[in-house]
């Protein structure tokens, strides 16, 4: 059975509609600030990733009265700065990690087809295959065709609904006509197969709407500064509220508290290092860069997975742009605004130059970003090595510690999670049912594609725009629409970046929760890595549309365009710096928006200073 409004059976009220409740609204944000003080919870989480709003909404559609607080934004930390992919990693294959595929397979197939179709779709992906001497040749077909069948076996056999075409082998004629920008000196042909692409930072939105729709309460800018103990047991966190930074911490009262904080985690468990309490699991961070290039600047009808000396490279097709990357290296500097250096952008632009027939050059490129690998530590030296493994861990009564693990998974630690949660609390056995849960937009979006270009004649769009409205908000889409029908004005093109509508900006700031210029520019709309002036065109423009949305004044909306452009030339001066500790100077003279100064484990900060 699928679950719908009409059969989950949530702790919200009844009489208001499901997208209602699912509203990041202004108001809302107050009401959920007073649930956090006033009432406790069974299950808090700590963390507005992926992996935090996935445990929320497993939390709450499993019948759980919910909180989730975020530092900063939704997705600020690693899961808007991913690459993107929805993917089993052809990579564990090869490392045999079977089980790894086969899980990450099963929830590409869900996400796809039930669980998200507006937000993940397929991507054709190729694997070229290296020019080489005719007994290697066949080798490497045979090798990297085993490879990606046994990709597609998995999917089918064990996929709930494979949700992606089969793999093709391609000669080199076939692979340069798919992409003529490959260098045909370089290659003998190509595999062609499938993986699933989405917009990490969205997608996270809608968890955490979908969440909130189910009865949680979800606050951002809400910092955890400590645990409420009660003897040997966590009995809830202490919270700041960051919008309000003189306003005095307050405490929130929980049964059991989560802590998906990623690469943060480590800083979780030394808020108990004064009760002795071992942590059980340690996290160190990787830094991955990717360079976004339009799409003209390469030809081609597919993205590229290549292998590099460390680990592999991907170039994706993104809109109307490509995303290069990634590196892997270790990263111990700031952690809320990983810096990408000179190097990190050279080391990129030289592995795809080899396989392009006309190199890139920075002056390409439009838009870097850098996120953090959260890796649980001690296996292995080298940050590619290192596991890609969740753990769940209850270093004290009352505290489940949660990291590790990556995108596509993520609901597999939420359930995780979750389910020591409802086991620590008792009562009745409460199953995850989170795999049966289409989130906010995914209902009827199959007949809304279908009947898109009806639609658009009815409301007076291109069918361009309507295309871009389904494939971000999918069926809440009615919602946008009925903005611009009440405020044709919404419907003109933002500035700066025309693809996308003035409404959007309205929209993330009434019912996405947004409450700053960065949160728009940066992860609702993705303008800050999309255009060649990283946003800085936009920001005028849109701080006036989140201005009227959410009563600021013209000091504030001035305030929030500085701080948005101090921001963006601090990125390009870091981009300039040979290496991460010079980066990572220049990175952090622009504290963040919400007023938090430069973040660093405190061990880290030890090694920096020795
Ligand atoms: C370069 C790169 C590429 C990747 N590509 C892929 C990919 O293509 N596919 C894939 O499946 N995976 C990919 N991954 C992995 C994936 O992105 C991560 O595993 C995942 O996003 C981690 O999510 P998370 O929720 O655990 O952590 P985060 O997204 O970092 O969330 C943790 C949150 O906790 C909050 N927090 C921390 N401390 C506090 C506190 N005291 N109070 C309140 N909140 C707090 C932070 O602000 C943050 O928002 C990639 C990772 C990187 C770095």
């Amino acid at each position: 059975m699928t679950l719908t409004s009409a059969n989950v059976g949530p702790v919200r009220d009844a009489s208001v509609s499901r997208y209602t409740a699912g509203r990041l609204s202004p108001i809302r944000r107050v009401a959920d600030l007073r649930r956090l003080r006033d009432e406790q919870f069974d299950v808090l989480v700590i963390g507005g990733g992926v992996t935090g709003t996935g445990a929320a909404l497993d939390a709450a559609s499993r019948g759980l009265k919910v909180a989730l607080v975020e530092a900063r934004d939704l997705a600020a930390g690693t899961s808007s700065r991913s690459s993107k992919l929805i993917h089993g990693g052809l990579r564990y294959l090869e490392q045999l990690e079977l089980h790894l595929v086969h899980e990450a397979l099963t929830e590409r197939g869900l996400l796809t087809s039930r669980l998200a179709p507006h937000l993940v779709r397929p991507v054709p992906i190729l694997v070229p295959l290296p020019a080489a001497s005719p007994p290697g040749r066949v080798w490497q077909r045979g090798y990297y065709g085993l490879g990606v069948a046994a990709y597609d076996v998995f999917a089918g056999l064990f996929g709930t609904g494979r949700g992606m075409p089969l793999h093709r082998h391609l000669s080199r004629a076939g692979a340069r006509r798919m992409f003529p920008s490959l260098r045909a000196d370089k290659i003998v042909g190509a595999i062609r197969y499938f993986d699933g692409q989405v917009d990490d930072a969205r997608l996270v939105v809608n968890l955490a709407r979908t969440a909130a729709s189910l009865g949680a309460a979800v606050v951002t800018s809400a910092r955890v500064t400590g645990f409420l103990r009660e003897a040997r047991e966590v009995v809830g966190v202490k919270v700041r509220d960051l919008e309000a930074p003189d306003s005095p911490e307050f405490e929130v009262r929980a049964r059991t508290v989560v802590a998906a904080t990623g690469v943060w985690s480590d800083d979780l468990s030394q808020m108990l290092s004064d009760v002795g309490v071992r942590p059980g699991l340690r996290v160190r961070a990787s830094k991955g860069v990717h360079l976004v290039v339009p799409r003209s600047a390469i030809t081609g009808e597919a993205g590229l997975i290549l292998r590099t000396p460390t680990s592999v490279l991907f170039v994706i097709p993104w809109g109307g742009h490509w995303i290069i990357g990634t590196t892997d290296t270790d990263w111990h500097l700031d952690r809320s605004h990983p810096a990408a250096s000179a190097r990190d952008i050279s080391y990129l632009l030289d592995q795809v130059n080899t396989v392009l027939e006309r190199p890139l050059t920075i002056d390409d490129i439009e838009g870097v970003y850098a996120g953090l690998r959260p890796l649980l530590s001690g296996e292995a030296d080298s940050t590619s090595k290192l596991s890609r493994e969740h753990a769940v861990v209850e270093p004290m009564l009352g505290l489940l510690l949660v990291a590790g693990g990556k995108y596509t998974t993520y609901r597999v630690m939420a359930a995780d999670v979750i389910d020591r949660a409802v086991r620590r609390l008792g009562g009745p056995a409460r199953p995850s049912r989170t795999d049966q849960l289409p989130l906010l937009g995914a209902d009827g979006y199959a007949a809304a594609w279908r009947d898109r270009l009806d639609i658009a004649r009815r409301h007076g769009v291109t069918a361009g725009v309507m295309e871009h409205l389904l494939e971000r908000y999918g069926t809440l889409t009615v919602h946008l629409l009925a903005m611009i029908e009440a405020d044709p004005a919404l419907a003109t093109p933002l500035a700066g970046a025309p693809e996308y509508l003035t409404a959007e900006v309205a929209y993330a700031a009434l019912a996405e929760g947004a409450l700053h210029l960065d949160d728009v520019l940066t992860r609702r709309t993705r303008i800050s890595i999309e255009t060649a002036h990283r946003g800085s065109e936009t920001a005028a423009h849109a701080a006036r549309v989140m201005g009227e949305a959410l009563g600021w004044d013209k000091a504030v909306q001035e305030r929030e365009i500085e701080h948005y452009l101090a921001r963006v030339e601090a990125e390009r001066q870091s981009q300039k710096m040979p290496d991460d500790l010079t980066a990572d100077a220049a990175r952090i003279g622009v504290p963040d928006v919400r007023g938090l100064s430069a973040d660093r484990g405190a061990e880290d900060l030890l090694e920096i200073d020795l």
